[in-house]
């Protein structure tokens, strides 16, 4: 049997009618760009995330650099960046001009670190962009007191994130200045092609960004400033109509899948549960920091199931010589990419994100993923540490309950 890391026509199947019916619309229409689709997808999203402002855009990307331009962040400002990211996350920074500042993450959420974001402030930074990694919440309380602390902005990519929410119910990309998403179409809320939003809560700011999606042009052929071409696509705005109902539901069957993979992982005994220090050695799986139902992370949104092993790239050959997908998100930092290399400091270093670029592996997490399809994943996986690590037995009594 064949288990993707990701089955994009399982969803597409469940409800065909509805998505053809979109597309539909709009070839009808002929409204391709922006449109009423689009203005209808704004205001419906904006009270699923109960912000004030969205702004249908391009993609996650643009919506990134747009949210850098719009909030000054150019020549001679520094942008504080987690070093374990997406690309996006730095490469924007440098395309509006400033430096991204590169630091480590936190051990538990492995998302930017609030300590290390302190020792990296200077009287240059301008901005701080926290990505929810996965589908995590970064530590926002502590951010947003760093940032008003010293007068600097807060860009939230939450481009693996939407619907997430911290413990007051709070939707991550809505707490900062502004909030970045992607539809990309593998992300938990995906488009049929480039899609992306941004949000604020801040009316002037909302109407900038407005006018600089489309080349700064307010009114027509009056360029006030030189934005782009950020504007998001009728069919993309129609499709999104169509799937924004379901997300909660998908969102929650990703946490149940979460849920029975760390429950098989742990009685099979190839993981001893969550760790606790981080650089633990026990040479077998480590889950992702515990969650509950009771846990406040628990609005985690599981964009990605993560493990970590040492033996990571044979753990992912031997899962795919069994048919069973699974990626690495992100093999290199970074402070390890060629392009950043003359941006590195050579007295910084990352730890936590070194460890993590070496030892992560995501597993298939998708909604439509069964409870037999986990079954299978997490017997190879047993399968495999009893293989490689044969110190102590691994159960497989889990298998066939
Ligand atoms: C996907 C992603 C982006 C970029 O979004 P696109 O829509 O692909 O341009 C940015 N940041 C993170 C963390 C992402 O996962």
């Amino acid at each position: 049997m064949n288990i993707p890391v990701l089955d994009l026509k399982a969803q597409f199947n469940s409800m065909q009618s509805e998505l053809l019916e979109a597309v539909t619309r709009v070839s009808v229409s002929q409204q391709c760009i922006l449109g009423p689709e689009v203005t209808a997808f704004e205001q419906e999203i904006a009270s699923y995330l109960n912000v004030g402002h969205t702004i249908a855009v391009s993609s996650g990307t643009d919506a990134l650099l747009m949210a850098l331009m719009a909030l000054d962040c150019g020549p001679d400002t520094e942008v504080i960046v987690p070093t374990f990211s997406f690309f996006a996350t730095a490469g924007c920074v440098v395309r509006s001009g400033a430096r991204p500042v590169f630091v480590d993450v936190d051990p538990d959420t492995f998302c930017i670190s609030p300590d290390a974001i302190r020792s990296a402030i200077t009287t240059k930074t301008r901005a701080i962009i926290p990505v929810h990694l996965y589908g995590r919440m970064a530590d926002m309380n502590q951010i947003l007191q760093i940032a008003n602390d010293h007068g600097v902005k807060v860009i939230e990519d939450a481009a693996q994130a939407i619907a997430t929410t911290d413990s007051s119910g709070r939707s991550a990309g809505t707490l900062g200045d502004v909030g970045c998403f992607s539809f990309y179409p593998t992300k938990n809320l995906g488009a049929f092609g480039d899609a992306g939003l941004i949000t604020t809560n801040d009316g002037d700011l909302a109407h900038h960004l407005r006018i600089m999606r489309n080349h700064g042009m307010e009114p027509i052929y009056n360029h006030q400033f030189i934005g782009g071409n950020f504007r998001m696509d009728g069919i993309q705005g129609a499709v999104l109509r169509a799937k924004l109902p379901y997300l909660r539901k998908w969102n929650a069957a990703r946490r149940r899948n979460a849920c029975l993979y760390e429950e098989l992982l742990v009685k099979s005994g190839v993981s001893t549960g969550s760790s606790t220090r981080f650089f633990t050695n026990n040479n077998r799986v480590i889950l992702p920091h515990r969650f509950s139902n009771n846990d406040e992370d628990f609005q985690h949104t599981f964009h990605q199931y993560t493990i970590r092993i040492e033996k990571r790239d044979e753990l992912k050959d031997f899962l795919e010589s069994r048919s069973i997908g699974s990626a690495i998100y992100y093999p290199l930092s970074f402070h390890q990419q060629p392009c950043f290399a003359s941006l590195s400091s050579s007295n910084a270093s990352y730890p936590y994100a070194d460890a993590l670029s070496t030892t992560v592996l995501s597993l298939p997490i998708y909604p439509e993923l069964s409870e037999s399809d986990i079954y299978t994943v997490v017997s190879a996986i047993a399968e495999f540490a009893n293989d490689q690590y044969q110190a102590e037995p691994i159960t497989t009594e889990f298998q066939g309950s």
